[in-house]
């Protein structure tokens, strides 16, 4: 098993995570429509992770198990 950095995306390897709060308005409301809005709060999703390249969410607790 391979595990890069926190920051790295898993999916794409971008470097371009941000977390809720760094994200654009235009890039919120493309996570706003994002799958994982269906399973997660808002309040749970501004503790995830996104990538702006490819849309990744990470959900950082790993309790969740898909
Ligand atoms: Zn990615």
């Amino acid at each position: 098993m391979v595990h890069v950095s926190e920051k790295t995306c898993p999916s794409c390897g971008s470097i371009k995570m941000k977390d809720w709060t760094e994200l654009t308005d235009d890039e919120k409301f493309l996570a706003q429509r994002l799958p994982m809005s269906a399973e997660y709060t808002p309040k749970e999703r501004k503790k995830h992770r996104y990538c702006t390249r490819c849309w990744y969410e990470e959900t950082t607790p790993r309790s969740h198990k898909a």
